[in-house]
C-alpha cells in the first residue's frame, strides 16, 4: 500500500473504528514552495496568507515563500515569533497570547517552521477557526500532521486537540542542511515507537482500552532505514533523512486517526515533559524534545527488559503520594493528576497478581519492544543524545542526580498509566534506578 492513498482519506481499520486523515498533501520535493502555493486555495475563501516563522526559520524557508506568494500575486504578510530573552520560543500561554494579540488576521496562517513554530500556528489559528498548512524546516519531531498541541499552561505541560495541518511540505535540501541536533532530535522522537507502542499495548491487555495495530504499523515500511543504518543520519544521507521525515510525518498521522497520542508517546515522554516543566518552573532553558525523548526510550526500554525478565514477580501496591520535595511549586496540578491515576495502579496491581495475565503480558509486550542495547547503539551511531550528559539545562549537563530524581518522578505527571508505572508495582523502580541509569545512560 502506498501510504500517500490515505492521505485526506477515511477508511475502516481491524481496530475497529473508521480513522480519518486530516492531512491532505505531503510533499517532500525540491518544487515543495509551488506546490504548496497552488495547494493552498482550495482551503481558502480568498487569497489572504499568514506565514509564521521564528527569526531563523524565516531566512531558510518563510522569505522564500512569502516572495513566491507575492510573485503570484497573493496577499501575504508574515510574523515573526520573538526569541524571549535570546532563546528559541516555547509554545506556551504566554507566547500564544502574544501572537493573537500582535499577529494579523489571515484566511489561512502558515507555519514555516519545525516543530514550536508549527504547534503555535495550529494553536492560533484554532483559536482564530482558520486552516493552516506547514513549510517544514527541521525532520525534529513527530508532531507535523498531527491536531495536538503539545504546550505549557500554568506550568503544567499538556496536550490538547487543535486541528491538523492542511498540508505539509518541505523542500528536502532545507531538512537535510537543518541543524543537526534538530534532526538528531527527531530520530529521539521517532525511535521512543519502540517503547510508546508497548506503554500503549500494556494499556489495552491491562484496562481493554483501545489499540490500533494499524497505527503503530505505520512506519514499519520506513524504520529499518535508520534503525539498520543510523550513521547514515550522521552523514545526513539525503535517503535516510527522507526516511527520518516521513516517518516522523506517518507518527504524527498514527496519533490523529487514533485521537490519542498513545502510538508514540509513553513513559519516556513524561519523562521530557518533566525535563520541560523543571526548566519551566525555574526560569531555565530546556532542551530538545525529542533529545530528552531518545534517553528516555533507552531508559524504558531497559526498564522492560528486566520486568519482562521476571518469572513471578510480586507485586506491590504504588504509594497513594507524589514526591512533594520534586515537585516544589508544581506539587498542586502534579497531584491532580495523580490523583486521577490511582484506581487504575490498584485495577493493575489486581490483575498483574494473576499467573495468566503476567505470562500474556510478557509474551505479548515484546512483538513491539526493541531492546535498549539496539536503541541505544542506534542513537549513539547517528550522533543523537543518548546519555544524560547529552541532555542540557540553559546550556549546561544536566547533574545525574537530577536526571534520577526526574526519571524516578515524572510518572506522577500525567494520568497515563506506562511502564515507569509497571516497574514501581514489580518493585524494580525506584530501587534500581541508580543501577539502570549507570548501565545505560552515564556514558
Ligand atoms: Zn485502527
Ligand atoms: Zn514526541
Amino acid at each position: 500500500m502506498d501510504l500517500r492513498d490515505l492521505l485526506g482519506k477515511s477508511f475502516d481499520c481491524a481496530c475497529g473504528r473508521r480513522h480519518t486523515v486530516p492531512t491532505e498533501h505531503l510533499v517532500f520535493d525540491a518544487a515543495a514552495i509551488a506546490r504548496l502555493i497552488a495547494a493552498a486555495p482550495a482551503y481558502v475563501p480568498h487569497p489572504d496568507y499568514l506565514i509564521l516563522a521564528d527569526r531563523r526559520t524565516y531566512e531558510v524557508a518563510g522569505r522564500l515563500l512569502e516572495e513566491a506568494l507575492k510573485k503570484e500575486g497573493a496577499p501575504v504578510r508574515h510574523f515573526i515569533v520573538p526569541d524571549p530573552g535570546g532563546e528559541s520560543p516555547v509554545t506556551d500561554d504566554t507566547t500564544r497570547d502574544l501572537i493573537l494579540s500582535r499577529a494579523p488576521p489571515a484566511e489561512m496562517y502558515i507555519a514555516a517552521g519545525s516543530g514550536v513554530v508549527n504547534d503555535l500556528t495550529k494553536w492560533v489559528a484554532c483559536e482564530r477557526k482558520k486552516p493552516f498548512m506547514t513549510l517544514a524546516t527541521a525532520a525534529s519531531m513527530n508532531g507535523y500532521a498531527s491536531a495536538n498541541v503539545s504546550a505549557t499552561i500554568h506550568g503544567l505541560k499538556v496536550l490538547f486537540h487543535a486541528q491538523a495541518s492542511k498540508g505539509v511540505f518541505a523542500v528536502p535540501a532545507v531538512i537535510e542542511d537543518a541543524p543537526f541536533d534538530l534532526t538528531a532530535a527527531g530520530l529521539g522522537d521517532v525511535v521512543a515507537k519502540a517503547v510508546s507502542s508497548a506503554d500503549w499495548k500494556l494499556n489495552q491487555l491491562l484496562f481493554d482500552e483501545y489499540y490500533c495495530q494499524f497505527s503503530v504499523d505505520l512506519l514499519k515500511d520506513l524504520e529499518p532505514v535508520y534503525l539498520n543504518h543510523p550513521e547514515k543520519i550522521r552523514k545526513r544521507d539525503p535517503e535516510a533523512i527522507s526516511a527520518l521525515f516521513h516517518a516522523l510525518f506517518w507518527s504524527s498521522v498514527a496519533m490523529t486517526i487514533t485521537g490519542t497520542s498513545s502510538p508514540a508517546s509513553g513513559g519516556e515522554h513524561l519523562v521530557s515533559h518533566t525535563l520541560d516543566m523543571y526548566a519551566a518552573a525555574k526560569g531555565l532553558q530546556h532542551d530538545l524534545h525529542g533529545k530528552q525523548v531518545g534517553v528516555g526510550t533507552i531508559l524504558s526500554a531497559a526498564l522492560y527488559d528486566r520486568i519482562l525478565r521476571m518469572e513471578r514477580p510480586s507485586i506491590r501496591n504504588a504509594p497513594s503520594d507524589i514526591d512533594r520535595s520534586f515537585w516544589g511549586p508544581l506539587t498542586g496540578i502534579v497531584e491532580a493528576e495523580y490523583r486521577k491515576k490511582l484506581p487504575k495502579l490498584d485495577l493493575a496491581a489486581r490483575k498483574l497478581s494473576r499467573p495468566k495475565t503476567w505470562d500474556m503480558l510478557r509474551t505479548r509486550l515484546q512483538k513491539n519492544l526493541l531492546s535498549p542495547s539496539t536503541l541505544k547503539s542506534c542513537l549513539k551511531q547517528a550522533g543523537a543524545a543518548h546519555k544524560v550528559g547529552d541532555i542540557h539545562i540553559d546550556g549546561k549537563s544536566i547533574a545525574p542526580e537530577l536526571f534520577l530524581q526526574v526519571w524516578k518522578n515524572a510518572r506522577q505527571m500525567r494520568e497515563r498509566f506506562t511502564v515507569l508505572d509497571l516497574a514501581v508495582l514489580v518493585g524494580i523502580m525506584p530501587e534500581q534506578a541508580d543501577d539502570i541509569l549507570a548501565e545505560w545512560v552515564l556514558a
